[in-house]
């Protein structure tokens, strides 16, 4: 299985390529050349696999440069720091299903991506003889999963960038309680614009960048897409086997619709299941997208669901470029409108071939905060408040014969205090968050200064 650019400007590359690669070397993103496609009886065989070996066999599709062995070593391994072996529960409340995502170090879904591809990145580094230094910007959710995938391991050391004190307490204490050699936590005095302007000027330093071998963990990696498409799998298998018949349908929170895209990707191999329902918070581009064909881009406004704060979404490239029928130039093309014009241009026919893939709600604050608390009165369950954005999505676009499968993206605990909001109780630590509180933390306070930060990087970097 080879990869290719949305962009059409590189020619193709291995599974491991494409993982190194990250971002294509000509601005796009990387894609199989074919999507692989599973007949019934093939799904059939899967059914009674357990996670690590659904995901092997799933990923397998995918990837023929890594020797089996080594891919099913490292695929168990990453599922291994899970707090249960279904590693994606399914919990079945009153008239829908909940996808628990959040079964893994830092309780958010990033984990089941982040976990694997820190194993991959230390046994190609390995295998390769290379090194690599990680530099990312977070608001919170996915700098605690990088710094969790990577903590400890070899030939990998990463910078994560911070706004100090302006993440939730849960989300500070998941990075600056990690206390291995190769984490280094910088809290910046400004905001996160600041932390990723800063980010940028290092990527964009190509002498730095390539001195350094700077690589990023942001949800353009392949690997964290193709780790995603193996839990749709798992959640319709559990479906199955609770007896649930009917036609199943996913609802997923979205943002920069890495995760949903998996959702699409599982869907064109074969998965029977709906359209993908796309929940958006205030932020709601993706929506008016689906809804009127207008991608045209706005302020970020925050909200209760700030992993969900986002205009731009990056992986809609990679949609789009099966969109117009898998042509470079015409992505190109919709790209450059994009840059000079702050708005995607789609056809009538696009915007039906759009409508067939997805249904979309945008859901807002008071919603939000009613959803999480009427969910907690007639079933006692606790929604975190992205997944109540998906749960509300499901209640407006789900049909009376469809069975929703909501996919919680995040354990209520990482957003204690909307959850207090909405119930009136905060609600209860897990043992592995009260845990946190008084351990010893590791972080270096620095200024939004570019040099400093730079000069920083500079002194730690390993290699
Ligand atoms: C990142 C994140 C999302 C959004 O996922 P995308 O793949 O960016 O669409 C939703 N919920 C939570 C809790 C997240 O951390």
């Amino acid at each position: 299985m080879k990869y290719i650019s949305t962009r059409g400007g590189i020619s193709p590359v291995s599974f491991s390529k494409a993982v190194m690669m990250g971002l294509a070397d000509d601005g796009g993103l990387l894609l199989p050349e074919t999507i692989p496609t599973l007949s019934a009886r093939e799904l059939a065989e899967l059914a009674p696999l357990d996670y690590p070996e659904l995901a092997v066999r799933i990923m397998s599709l995918f990837i023929d440069d890594i020797p089996p062995d080594d891919l099913r070593s490292i695929i168990h391994r990453s599922y291994q720091t899970f707090d249960t072996p279904v590693v994606t529960p399914l919990v079945e409340l009153d008239r829908f299903l909940v996808l628990e995502l959040f079964h893994g170090p830092t309780l958010a879904f990033k984990d089941v991506a982040l976990q694997f591809l820190g194993n991959l990145f230390e046994y190609l580094l390995k295998r390769e003889g290379q090194h690599l230094n990680i530099i990312g910007a977070t608001s919170g959710d996915t700098g605690s999963a990088a710094i969790h995938g990577v903590r400890g391991k070899e030939n990998v050391a990463i910078f994560i960038l911070h706004p100090h004190g302006r993440t939730s307490r849960v989300q500070e204490l998941q990075m600056t309680t990690v206390l291995d050699d190769n984490v280094h936590n910088l809290a910046v005095t400004g905001t996160f614009d600041d932390c990723q302007e800063i980010v940028k000027a290092l990527f964009a330093d190509l002498e730095f960048k390539e001195r350094h071998r700077l690589g990023a963990v942001n949800s353009i990696n392949w690997a964290r897409i193709l780790a995603q498409i193996v839990y749709y799998f798992s959640a319709w298998f559990q479906a199955r086997a609770r007896g649930v018949d009917g036609r199943i349908v996913f609802s997923v929170p979205t943002g920069n619709f890495g995760d949903i895209f998996a959702g699409h990707l599982a869907r064109r191999m074969g998965l029977p299941c709906g359209p993908l329902i796309l929940g958006t918070n205030e932020n709601n581009i993706l929506t008016r997208l689906v809804e009127h064909g207008d991608y045209s881009v706005g302020d970020v406004v925050p909200t209760v669901s700030p992993s969900m704060d986002i205009q731009v979404a990056s992986n809609l490239e990679r949609y789009v470029y099966f969109l117009v029928e898998c042509d470079p130039a015409r992505v190109r093309e919709k790209f450059a409108a994009l840059r000079e014009t702050k708005r995607m241009p789609f056809s009538p026919g696009e915007l039906e071939r759009i409508r067939e893939d997805f249904r979309s709600a945008s859901v807002g604050r008071a919603e939000t905060l009613a959803t999480i608390a009427a969910v907690h009165r007639s079933t006692g369950y606790l929604l975190d408040p992205h997944t109540a954005v998906g749960v509300a999505a499901a209640r407006i676009c789900a049909k009376g014969e469809e069975t929703p499968i909501c996919l919680a993206t995040a354990h209520p605990a990482k957003f204690g205090d909307v959850v207090e909001e909405a119930i009136g109780s905060a609600p209860p630590l897990p043992p592995s968050v009260a845990a946190l509180e008084g351990l010893s933390t590791r972080c270096r306070i620095l200024p939004p200064d570019r040099e400093k930060i730079r000069d920083y990087v500079m002194k730690h970097a390993i290699g």
